[in-house]
């Protein structure tokens, strides 16, 4: 049960809900995000909710039978906007593209990457600065100093930075130079870091989990909004499974389930999800036509050179192929 409290509720007014609910057996839960103030009450008992929902302080008041709460579409039906400013928005009904390499590398390399998003007016540069690797031995990024080079010319060139936050100590050093925080896979359920994402007054895109279930990518989410940030978007990334001819297999439902399911934006990222360079073109068409609100995909001008994931990279002509194969797709769901 979510319960929206008026912007001018008093402190008595709410102790009177919280002593209500809690009566009809509901443990509630006081947040305040942003946006608004809500209680999230959980509980089993069915009961009249229009009793409550007359009580003083008290805005609206939604059922929501599920784990999660805030992030669900029970409750809010407007679907969520993450504008990142400057015109550049991720939302419904729109598409997204954020694109780069797995790994920032160098300024040449960066130059080059905005250079071809210019070309193709792509607004978002996805890229790593703290990479999460399987080994030890594999670079493991630039850090923050390759970020700050990163910054300075997407800055220059009117480009929106999309990087990972790996732990709670880099939120604040990164502060300045993102505009997306994005929570990898190995990290979904690194509840400390989803808490302090939440106080942070940034949006934050979350992967879903190697091994992760939609609803735990969902209740990921509801971390990070019940901390107090709404501005929050999610991410399939594909999962792993039995299937060993790809890196990953796309679960594409995931896309029209999550659509379906909540208010969030979501991303698809075919790159990771499937692995391989040749068949991340079709599963990013197949994913926007799943209903996407964006895609987030690995591009560098010599895939065979990069850092790393270069077996799913895509160089500059593949790329700029599949953004204008994207737009057409795009324009022919819409259409629909
Ligand atoms: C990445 O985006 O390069 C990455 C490491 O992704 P994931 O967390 O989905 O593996
Ligand atoms: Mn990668």
């Amino acid at each position: 049960m979510i319960i929206q409290l008026e912007k001018n509720i008093s402190t008595n007014q709410k102790a009177q809900i919280i002593d209500k609910v809690t009566a009809l057996k509901y443990k509630t839960t006081a947040v305040k995000t942003q946006k608004g103030e809500y209680l999230i009450g959980i509980g089993k008992k069915e009961f009249d909710i229009r009793n409550v929902g007359q009580m003083d302080g008290i805005s609206d008041i939604h059922i929501v039978s599920d784990d999660y709460q805030l992030v669900s579409k029970k409750w809010k039906v407007k679907p969520t906007v993450i504008d990142l400013g400057d015109g550049v928005m991720i939302e419904e009904g729109g598409m997204a593209l954020m694109a780069g390499p797995c790994s920032i590398e160098s300024e040449e390399q960066i130059d080059k990457v905005i250079a071809h998003l210019v070309k193709n007016n792509v607004k978002i540069m996805r890229g790593g600065v703290y990479k999460p690797r399987s080994s030890p031995y594999s670079f493991r990024g630039l850090g923050n100093d390759g970020l700050k080079m990163w910054y300075k010319a997407a800055n220059a060139a009117g480009i929106k930075i999309i990087t990972e936050v790996m732990q709670v100590s880099q939120i604040a050093e990164m502060y300045e130079y993102v505009d997306i925080y994005q929570v990898g896979a190995r990290n979904t359920q690194n509840f400390n870091l989803l808490d302090e994402l939440g106080k942070v007054d940034k949006p934050v895109l979350i992967k879903r989990g190697i091994s992760g279930t939609i609803e735990e990518l969902l209740s990921s989410a509801e971390y990070v909004f019940s901390a107090g940030n709404e501005n929050l978007m999610l991410c399939e990334r594909g999962i792993r499974t039995y299937e060993i001819a790809s890196r990953n297999t796309m679960d594409i439902n995931a896309i029209a389930i999550l659509k379906e399911k909540t208010h969030l934006p979501v991303i698809a990222d075919p790159s990771h999800g499937v692995g391989i360079r040749n068949f991340v073109e079709p599963v990013a068409l197949a994913c926007i036509m799943a209903g996407a609100d964006g895609v987030i995909y690995e591009t560098h001008e010599k895939p065979e050179e990069a850092y790393s994931d270069g077996q799913q990279t895509l160089n500059f002509d593949e790329s700029e192929k599949l953004i204008n194969k994207m737009r057409r797709v795009f324009e022919l769901r819409e259409s629909l």
